[in-house]
């Protein structure tokens, strides 16, 4: 391992990673040494969806020549850990437990493979709220620096008119298909 910030990026899908990864891959951020994506999404309902998403995001990381990791499914784990806020609105207390719930086995992940910093995608979407999503990244985080880097929007956009991705039209998880989120 090298010195400098080894981070762990925490993408939710390709569309909303593909800025951040490039923007990783080719310009770099200061102090970032190197780094990883890492595809942890156990809230993916159903899991046809999540491994359309996963093959997305492998098949983008192939391309940029990128470091990329895929954890466990483990939906119904998820499912304990919102049990009780299922008919939270999107921003609500459900996603704030989601996102930690995912910040926090990325933590370990990082833990575990010599990564020191961790980063996320999942606020770049116009659904969702920034500030909700550093907050659960830092309720997890402890000897892991969390990094709120705002990622270069125009960049992303840019990539995604280009590209042919893959695009779901919910958030992820069986209740945001509900309300249609
Ligand atoms: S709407 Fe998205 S962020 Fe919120 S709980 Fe569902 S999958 Fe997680």
């Amino acid at each position: 391992m090298t010195n400098g910030i080894r981070l762990v990026l925490v993408s939710c899908c390709a569309p909303c990673s593909a800025g951040a990864i490039r923007q990783l891959a080719e310009n770099g951020i200061d102090g970032v040494s190197e780094f990883v994506v890492l595809f942890y999404n156990p809230n993916i309902f159903p899991e046809a969806e999540y491994n359309k998403r996963l093959a997305e995001q492998i098949k983008y990381c192939k391309a940029c020549g990128v470091k990329y990791a895929a954890l466990e499914y483990d939906h119904d784990t998820w499912r304990d850990a919102v049990r009780g806020f299922e008919n939270s609105p999107e921003r609500g207390q459900r996603c704030s437990v989601c996102f930690a719930y995912r910040f926090k086995r990325a933590v370990k992940y990082a833990r575990d493979n010599g990564y020191n910093a961790i980063a996320s995608v999942f606020g770049v979407s116009r659904h969702k709220d920034q500030t909700q999503v550093d907050a659960a990244a830092m309720s997890v985080c402890d000897d892991i620096k969390y990094l709120p880097v705002k990622w270069d929007e125009n960049l992303r956009l840019q990539i995604n008119r280009e590209s042919d991705f893959y695009r779901q039209n919910y958030c992820g998880c069986e209740f945001s298909i509900r309300k249609n989120v």
